[in-house]
């Protein structure tokens, strides 16, 4: 069945939100009329690098820290790797300390890195919730410390499947009790959450701006003032040397718009969201015994990861809700829908888990239709 994507119910937004209007007409004049190359020094040249930098000088004050511990990179993923490299190559940190369930770009680039430079990589131990157990995190990062050996710690500020928000703060005493030296993937909170990164503490902070309706292809990486890194990217000057290449002027133009507008309005936009989801659970709940809702009692507000019995749905629920116009998601959409997380949680043998998330731009008539269509599905009414 062909689905008028005007008519799609859209609750994916932890894997991409929909670009805002008004971000768009923001870039628009950086591709139409202000095209100049931010190194260039003429006249249009300076009009994007002025542009850059009011961008960089914004996003930096929203996030409470100085504007040149801002480096843009392409995204999350870029930002990861570089934040995991750094910690190995230019901090010289001796071993690696992560969980099982971050996102691809942290676990792949933590394999790669710690077997490339040859050092030991350990592994939190989780509660059954996904939250971090921290007396474990505590022994292990105190094994790995002392006589000068300092340890790179890497563990997410919100997981992006089961939506557990990891207490930052308590990780980050840890970290500078044993001089560790500590890094956050922020891409599902940065954007979401008015946060002070100069405060929360950590060294190195990763933000994406397409998960906050801002655009693709752009995000950046915090890097505490006094930390100096060598750069994952060669080449020229730009981002004084940290990240090569031609700035994606538009992209950052949009991101920090992106920024402004969540912060203008974020305690209405998360009002909103979750009054939704609240209805949600209840109709969920109501309507099949036996779910589970992931992610702990600290959860993202824009996040809901249900785990359905599995005898209830058939092996192919996500083409049978892509079919009715609904996209949702299993696992983070880097793993191609697979869950490393659900694994790692012990979660895939008896249940099916479906990742709803949410933006300003769903409402309860969505949920319901949602609602229907599960309830359908489990009753087997549909012919695929
Ligand atoms: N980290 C987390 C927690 C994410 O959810 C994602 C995107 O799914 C990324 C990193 C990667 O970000 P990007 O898509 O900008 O590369």
């Amino acid at each position: 069945m062909k689905i008028d994507t005007e008519q799609i119910i859209y609750l994916d937004n932890a894997a991409t939100t929909q670009l805002d209007d008004e971000v768009l007409a923001e870039m628009m004049p950086f591709y139409s009329v202000h095209y100049g190359n931010p190194s260039s020094i003429h006249t249009s040249g300076i009009k994007t690098r002025v542009a850059i930098e009011q961008a960089r000088k914004s996003i930096a004050s929203l996030l409470g820290v100085k504007p040149h511990t801002i480096i843009f990179t392409s995204g999350g993923t870029e930002s990861n790797n570089l934040a995991v490299l750094a910690g190995i190559r230019d901090f010289g940190c001796a071993s690696l300390i992560t969980s099982k369930i971050e996102h691809p770009s942290v676990i792949n680039a933590s394999n790669y890195y710690t077997r490339h430079f040859g050092i030991g990589i350990k592994y939190v131990k989780l509660e059954s919730d996904g939250s971090i157990d921290l007396e474990d995190f505590e022994r292990l990062l105190e094994a790995s410390s002392g006589n000068g050996k300092k340890c790179l710690v890497s563990l997410m500020h919100a997981n992006n499947e089961i939506a557990n928000i990891t207490d930052i703060s308590g990780i980050d005493s840890i970290c500078k009790k044993y001089g560790a030296f500590f890094h956050s993937d922020c891409v599902q909170t940065i954007g979401h959450y008015p946060l002070n990164l100069d405060e929360l503490g950590m060294d190195i902070a990763t933000a994406s701006a397409h998960k906050f309706h801002g655009p693709k292809g752009i995000g950046f990486l915090y890097v505490r003032e006094g930390s100096s890194l060598k750069p994952l990217i060669w080449g020229g000057d730009q981002e004084r040397k940290f990240r090569a290449g031609t700035e994606n002027v538009s992209g950052i133009v949009g991101m920090a718009k992106a920024m402004r507008l969540f912060h203008e309005r974020f305690e209405r936009v998360q009002c909103q969201i979750n009054d939704l989801k609240k209805y949600f659970i209840e109709q969920l709940k109501q309507n099949f015994p036996g779910l589970i809702i992931n992610g702990g009692s600290s959860a993202l507000y824009s996040v809901l990861s249900v785990s359905f019995p599995k005898e209830g749905l058939s092996e192919n629920f996500l083409f049978q809700l892509d079919q009715n116009g609904i996209c949702v998601s299993v696992g983070s959409a880097c793993s191609g829908g697979n869950s490393h997380v659900m694994e790692e949680l012990g979660r895939t043998q008896d249940y099916v888990t479906i990742r709803f998330s949410f933006s300003k731009y769903n409402t309860n008539d969505e949920i319901n239709k949602v609602v229907e269509t599960l309830i359908m599905m489990v009753n087997h009414k549909f012919q695929i």
